[in-house]
């Protein structure tokens, strides 16, 4: 059984470390995955929520000096607020890819990096591949001596990744983001959330035809006739608990606006009617 209990370092690798963050729930399955890549130099991917456990463990894993970057896949709340507590403890450098602090995270990276970068360590080089779709920042990384790819919230293990339109998703870039990723020569999937992802190609292609289906579902919903989102949600989303309801709007949103940009449906947001155009 993989260790996915928060706060335990996990050793998944000679060059990769976890330590998942204490924040389990329906949006983060068992906590938010916190890496470490590299012993000499270390680069923290994702510290996490602001926990100061959590950041304790962090800095517990190895001698504080080492931390030398703290790397962000995007800057939504259970990714990044521990940023803060953590430079604060190692003096690490910030790398991520906003230019500024758009989204209210209050983060402003030391080093911005968009696709093409490279944070070359002494035992390892990370390359950087913006993936927009779940967030505008979204970055992965890939870890060239491991063919390993830290895919943030893009690729998950156990849950589905959330595009919310509210919160900048792109349904039409998201689908991009996972293409481009299929392409790549993969070992493995290093997830914000859940475990290591064996299988990438076959993952990613779950993915893909995951969506492919809920957007015929969504077309053959506005085939019977015009609907507002929340009919929509109500025919496909059955056996959705009401924690995840919101979510469920989120994605039927992304999805008709990449449908409305297509031509293929008209409608205005969340409370207006849908229909095929
Ligand atoms: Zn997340």
């Amino acid at each position: 059984m993989p260790d996915l209990t928060a706060g335990a370092m996990n050793a998944l690798s000679p060059l990769v470390r976890r330590i998942v963050a204490p924040n389990p729930g329906p949006f983060t399955g068992p906590g938010t995955n916190t890496y470490l890549v590299g012993i000499d130099e270390v680069a923290v991917i994702d510290p996490g929520p602001d926990v100061k456990g959590h950041v304790d463990a962090i800095i517990g894993a190895s001698m504080k000096e080492r931390v030398r970057w703290v790397l962000l896949t995007h800057t939504h709340p259970d990714h990044a607020p521990a940023t803060a507590r953590l430079v604060k403890a190692t003096g690490a450098e910030v790398v991520g890819f906003a230019k500024k602090d758009k989204d209210g995270s209050g983060i402003v990276p030391d080093r911005l990096v968009g696709d093409g970068d490279t944070i070359e360590g002494t035992e390892f080089g990370l390359d950087v591949l913006h993936t927009p779709g779940h967030a505008p920042n979204h970055l992965c990384f890939y870890l060239d001596e491991e063919r390993a790819l830290f895919t943030g919230d893009t690729v998950l293990d156990g849950t589905t990744s959330v595009v919310s339109p509210s919160r900048g998703g792109d349904m039409a870039k998201y689908l991009a983001s996972l293409e481009r990723l299929r392409k790549l020569r993969l070992a493995k999937i290093l997830p914000g959330h859940g475990d290591v992802i064996e299988d990438p190609r076959a993952r990613i292609d779950e993915y893909l035809a995951h969506r492919a289906e809920r957007e015929a579902q969504i077309v053959a919903v506005l085939d019977d006739g015009p609907a507002k989102i929340s009919g929509i949600v109500g025919r496909l989303y059955v056996d959705t608990p009401d924690a995840l309801q919101e979510q469920a709007a989120s994605m039927v949103q992304a999805h008709l606006i990449k449908l409305r940009t297509e031509g293929r449906v008209s409608g205005r947001d969340q409370k207006s009617t849908w229909k095929l155009a």
